[in-house]
């Protein structure tokens, strides 16, 4: 445990209203039923017609009644009723997939029981009811049941301008799910990494012993250390393994690489005779190699102690989660050869990735328990 209390490593820097706009007038005229041609006039001024002429007047009953659908009775494209036309652009114009259900609301392309076969006669020209609702951005235009604009997934508010629950305000201001991580580091087929993680210490007081400290499970030293701003994932076989190639450090998340360190004196480890972490060579701990991404939502992610020169990304590099961005050592505070991984929130604030009694109850990690006691490796 004693080598376990020194591990210490240097942090790397320390919507609003409910609904969317209901149809515009334009399009509640369009869709008013009122207009639609009254088949019972049209066969009473026909049977008027019958009157003076019986056996035209019984054809055109008969052809009345071959054709009991509005839409089908003779008019002229004008006035072909607009459910017709309304079925004809549903099709045409199905909602975004991405808008938010509502129960409330038919899905536009789906058969209608109650409406008629005109679909199957339709003319191309006819209106299509969303061509006049101008819809804000992040919001599409519904036909069904009166044409309105929906706000796309992740928005609300009138102007579709507020991001829903459980989503959050991008760099780029889009709204977006809160950015989770995979694992940070190759563990190839296993063998790579020793568990258990050195957790985050969730407990506020600063203490004179590095073994006051709570995991995010509740538990206490040595599944964390008095003040530690990270996640340590500690080298299988140490030194050895770094010399034999080491194992990648892995981008936890898609995101842009906003600060890069290397060339810094890589075999800095705990001397239980100095009573703290040394590093050969040099008078003082030397700096750690690392590399800080920030991702969409805000959050950072800083992957600390890097094997010297193997950072494989620049400043200003996006990179995609999983990618290899450099190689595992012990460069910094370092006591062997591990990835400390430090989650900074958008407000700068450092988090315990991990869901937890001892943290907060919703996790930063894509999959928090997968096999051999660590994150899982699937990317958001
Ligand atoms: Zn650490």
């Amino acid at each position: 445990m004693a080598e376990l209390r020194h591990l210490s490593c240097v942090a790397a820097l320390a919507v609003l209203l409910g609904g969317c706009p209901s149809a515009t007038p334009e399009a509640a005229v369009d869709l008013d039923g009122s207009q639609l041609p009254a088949v019972s006039d049209a066969a009473v001024a026909l049977t008027d017609a019958g009157a003076a002429a019986p056996d035209a007047a019984a054809a055109l009953l008969d052809a009345s009644a071959e054709t009991p659908d509005a839409a089908e009775t003779p008019t002229d494209a004008g006035d072909i009723p607009p459910d017709a036309a309304v079925v004809l652009d549903a099709g045409e114009a199905t909602p975004d997939a991405s808008a938010p259900a509502d129960a409330s609301m038919p899905d536009a392309a789906a058969p209608d029981a109650s409406m008629p076969d005109a679909a199957a006669t339709v003319d191309a020209a006819l209106p299509d009811p969303c061509a006049d609702v101008m819809c804000p951005a992040n919001a599409a235009c519904v036909a069904q049941p009166t044409a309105r604009c929906v706000c796309n997934e992740g928005y609300t508010g009138t102007l579709c301008d507020t991001c829903s629950a459980g989503f959050v305000v991008a760099t780029d201001g889009d709204c977006i799910p809160p950015v989770k991580l995979a694992l940070p580091m190759d563990n190839q087929d296993g063998g790579y990494i020793d568990p258990p993680v050195i957790g985050f210490d969730n407990d506020p007081d600063d203490a004179f012993l590095d073994t006051s400290c709570r995991a995010h499970d509740g538990r206490a030293f040595p599944a964390c250390y008095d003040q530690h701003s990270g996640t340590d994932f500690m080298l299988n076989g140490g030194f050895d393994t770094m010399d034999n190639g080491s194992t990648h450090v892995l981008a936890a998340a898609d995101g842009v690489v906003v600060y890069v360190r290397d060339g810094e004196f890589d075999r800095c480890r705990l001397d239980i005779f100095q009573g703290g972490v040394v590093c050969p060579g040099h008078d003082t701990i030397t700096p750690a190699n690392r590399i800080i991404l920030e991702h969409r939502d805000g959050k950072r992610t800083s992957y600390l102690h890097l094997k010297k020169d193997s950072v494989l990304v620049a400043l200003g590099d996006v990179v995609l989660c999983g990618q290899h961005i450099a190689l595992v050592g012990s460069s910094g505070n370092s006591s062997a050869p591990h990835l400390h991984m430090t989650l900074t929130d958008a407000e700068g604030q450092n988090r315990d990735p991990y869901s937890g009694v001892g943290s907060q109850p919703e996790t930063h990690w894509v999959e928090q328990d997968a096999p051999n006691g660590l994150p899982g490796t699937v990317c958001q």
